[in-house]
């Protein structure tokens, strides 16, 4: 695409008094605004032709880069594929046009979507009630720790503030706490990236009365199977804690095994990973929140009306095309996926942690390290191939860690591709080094300097034409 022609920016192609669309006059002269009321000069907006705005937008788009477009192995976020059903059902009228005042009778349908996804969730985990208010992943955690919060307090436990965090969690999660006012203990991993019982034995032991929670990610950050969670249940429910779920990336439990089965409490779900809708740069989301028997009555008020409900309808549509046997598969299918790639590739890239793993794992960057080749210049690379790059520098657990994620929806030769290419990246490091440090180099913008970016900031744009 020739940014030139088309402008970087749609202020750059405006043209004074050029016009894309009339208004008819004003044939109601009296009605005009009061001038008490007008502004006193005109808004600086661009004056552009229809056919000048629609390419300026569609360029625009096709510099940016979906799951439609490729492969995204975005490890931790589950950036998979939103089958084009779930669109089309989220797109129905009936559902679009809806008012959330509109009358109880008007929205039997709506209200049947909500009823069948939360039975849905109840079945997947083996946990009573759900509710859809939370709008992402995070918010779940604040209303599931809001939950625990008002539990404890209605039998009077009211110094139970401390939630007990594996130094493994997501960022989310001593947030969340922290948010509801609740403080946090954070227990170590061992070096096989699992919670160490032992640090955690001695953390209950101090605390026993102050525990509200211990918040649990499984698999954990690093893909892992929690192997532990039996001991660790019965540890803080045995001290009157509860068990809360982060169940952000459910897919590859689905078939395996329920959180609510292994003792947990309370758990959210982000709809936007686990059952697809598309969440790139931040939204849209939702975090439903479920609860054992007993709980349903602490449910807060976390959002008017029933959260995100587009998100919602894709959930659903996700869950029945896939239907109560082809679900199961997803976990399987998920982790096959990833213990694949792994395997593959663990030759040419550090495995810290050699093992088996669920729907993710985590490389400590490229084995030779001679190369000087990191992590970042990998990701860069990949980007010249025409993949998405994987989550990197998190988990903060290595120096290089490089988070690889595939979903279940990949197809083999897809997968294999991303092999291939991240084979070729390794060779590439040892052959012309300069040629990975200095990538992307086929992409609308080459390496920008992050430290620069970060240390002094552009956020208004110069336009040209004043320039000139
Ligand atoms: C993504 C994620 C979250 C946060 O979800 P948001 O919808 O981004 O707020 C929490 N925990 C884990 C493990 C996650 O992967």
């Amino acid at each position: 695409m020739n940014n030139r022609l088309y402008g970087n920016l749609i202020f750059e192609l405006s043209q004074e008094g050029r016009r894309g669309y009339s208004l008819p006059k004003n044939r109601y002269g009296q009605y005009e605004i009061p001038a008490a009321m007008r502004r006193n000069n005109d808004a600086e907006l661009p004056e552009c032709d229809e056919m000048t705005v629609t390419r300026h937008y569609t360029n625009l788009s096709a510099n940016n880069f979906g799951v439609d477009n490729g492969f995204y192995p975005l490890g931790s976020c589950t950036m998979k594929y939103n089958p084009k059903i779930n669109e089309e059902m989220a797109a129905l009228p009936q559902f679009q046009n809806l008012h959330p005042l509109q009358p109880q009778e008007t929205v039997k349908g709506a209200e049947a979507v909500c009823t069948l996804l939360c039975r849905s969730l109840c079945e997947l985990t083996g946990l009573h009630a759900f509710t859809l208010k939370p709008f992402a992943g995070a918010h779940g955690e604040l209303t599931g720790l809001m939950v625990i919060k008002k539990y404890h307090e209605s039998r009077g436990d009211m110094q139970r503030t401390k939630v007990i965090v594996p130094d493994s969690a997501h960022g989310t999660n001593p947030a969340s706490a922290a948010v509801c006012g609740l403080d946090i203990v954070e227990v170590k991993s061992t070096p096989d990236g699992l919670v160490s019982l032992e640090d955690l034995e001695n953390l209950v032991s101090q605390e026993r009365d102050n525990i509200a929670a211990m918040m649990m990610t499984n698999p954990n950050t690093l893909g892992l199977f929690e192997k532990q969670i039996p001991g660790i249940e019965k540890l803080i429910h045995d001290c009157g804690g509860l068990m809360y779920y982060d169940g952000a990336n459910l897919n590859p439990m689905l078939g395996a095994a329920r959180p609510g089965d292994m003792g947990f409490d309370v758990m959210h779900i982000n709809l936007h990973k686990t059952f697809s809708t598309p969440h790139g740069g931040g939204g849209p989301g939702a975090g439903p929140v479920g609860v054992r028997k007993g709980l349903e009555s602490f449910f807060p008020e976390v959002s008017p009306y029933h959260g995100n409900f587009a998100v919602a309808i894709r959930a659903l549509a996700y869950i029945l095309s896939l239907g109560r046997e082809n679900i199961k598969m997803v976990g399987p299918l998920a982790t096959l996926n990833a213990n694949y790639i792994k395997e593959c590739l663990k030759d040419v890239y550090e495995l810290p942690i050699d093992t088996v793993c669920k729907h993710e794992f985590v490389f400590d960057g490229l084995k030779d390290k001679s190369t000087g080749v990191t992590t970042m210049d990998v990701a860069k690379r990949l980007l010249d191939y025409g993949y998405h790059a994987p989550t990197i520098y998190f988990p903060l657990l290595f120096h290089e860690s490089l988070m690889i994620e595939p979903t279940e929806n990949e197809s083999k030769e897809t997968i294999d591709g991303f092999i291939a290419v991240m084979r070729q990246i390794a060779e590439e490091a040892k052959t012309d080094p300069e040629l990975v440090k200095s990538a992307p180099h086929n992409t609308p913008i080459g390496r920008v300097d992050d430290v620069l970016a970060a240390k002094h900031p552009v956020t208004t744009y110069k336009q040209l034409k004043n320039e000139q």
